[in-house]
């Protein structure tokens, strides 16, 4: 019996991982095809300036829309996707449909400062991002000022010396450049003061439990005292409620991104939401 109950938890065990590793196998094998099949699309989150409220862009995020299994969280398919290599077409794609977009809204006479699109550290390495994104914005005719690249803290920290001489070069091209999910990846703060940066996003995480947790507020603070002395512009993402929204404007943060703002948006609701404000269409120039 016991013998019988041991190879069956063996065979529950063998059973679990084989599914998981299928998941994966499967997963990766129907990203090959994506790209094709055009099961991709993007949303956009809108960033706004905390103190005056304008819109001043969006966070073009991600979505795949498989053609059985429906939406496929990014958090499952992009760890995939960078493992496998696909970041680098899947992020091509990302950079030229966000560039394109964004042109499309500027010929229409819609003001704003900025598209972000994320760049992962398995693309930079792995193609010569240099090259895609200045043939990204030539062929779309985007203004490079109108994007921002976001490459996460963690990646900019594991190779800083290499990472700063891309970043120096990414920002010749004339874009501009922001730290994701800062606070995570332990920035030394002698490399920090040299980093070519322009903004610093505080991670979710921590915005997330203020104003229960006064350890995550006290983080919060030294973000935008050491972004402020350091003259970057700081965004808070995540930010979910009119408290976490009172606080960070007490302390001048300069941007906020969060579902109390608005969750991402598709193209055309976005589209809709830059329609409703009405700039002066040179604000951002
Ligand atoms: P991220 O770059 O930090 O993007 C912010 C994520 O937080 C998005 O999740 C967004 O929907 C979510 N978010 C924004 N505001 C709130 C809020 O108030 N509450 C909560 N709970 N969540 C909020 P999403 O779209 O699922 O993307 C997850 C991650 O996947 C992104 O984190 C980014 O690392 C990655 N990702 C998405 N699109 C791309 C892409 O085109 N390329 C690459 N390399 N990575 C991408
Ligand atoms: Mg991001
Ligand atoms: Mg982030
Ligand atoms: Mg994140």
């Amino acid at each position: 019996r016991a013998k019988e109950k041991g190879r069956g938890n063996f065979q529950f065990y063998e059973t679990y991982l084989t599914t998981r590793a299928k998941e994966r196998l499967f997963l990766e094998s129907e990203l090959r095809d994506a790209l094709e099949r055009q099961e991709f699309h993007l949303h956009y989150q809108p960033q706004f300036a905390l103190s005056g409220g304008e819109l001043i862009g969006a966070e073009a995020l991600l979505r795949w829309n498989h053609h059985e299994h429906g939406l496929i969280a990014p958090d499952k398919f992009i760890p995939i996707a960078e493992e496998s290599g696909l970041i680098v077409a899947i992020g091509e794609w990302v950079l030229s449909a966000a560039c394109s977009q964004a042109k499309a809204w500027l010929d229409a006479g819609y003001a704003f400062k900025q598209v972000a699109v994320n760049l992962s550290g398995a693309q930079i390495e792995r193609s010569d991002i240099l090259a895609t994104v200045g043939n990204v914005l030539a062929t779309t005719g985007l203004p490079p000022r109108h994007l921002e690249l976001e490459i996460t803290e963690t990646y900019i920290m594991r190779q800083a010396k290499q990472n700063v001489r891309i970043m120096e070069e990414l920002r010749a091209l004339g874009v501009s450049l922001a730290i994701d999910d800062f606070g995570t990846g332990q920035s030394s703060l002698s490399y920090l003061k040299r980093l070519p940066v322009d903004k610093l996003k505080i991670d979710r995480s921590f915005v997330m439990d203020i104003p229960q947790d006064s350890n995550d507020m006290a983080i919060t603070r030294a973000i935008l005292a050491l972004g402020h002395s350091l003259k970057l512009t700081v965004l808070a993402e995540g930010v979910e409620t009119a408290e976490q929204a009172a606080f960070l404007n007490e302390l001048k943060c300069d941007e906020v991104q969060g579902y109390y703002y608005s969750r991402p948006l598709d193209a055309e609701s976005f589209r809709k939401l830059l329609a409703k404000q009405k700039f002066d269409a040179d604000l951002f120039d």
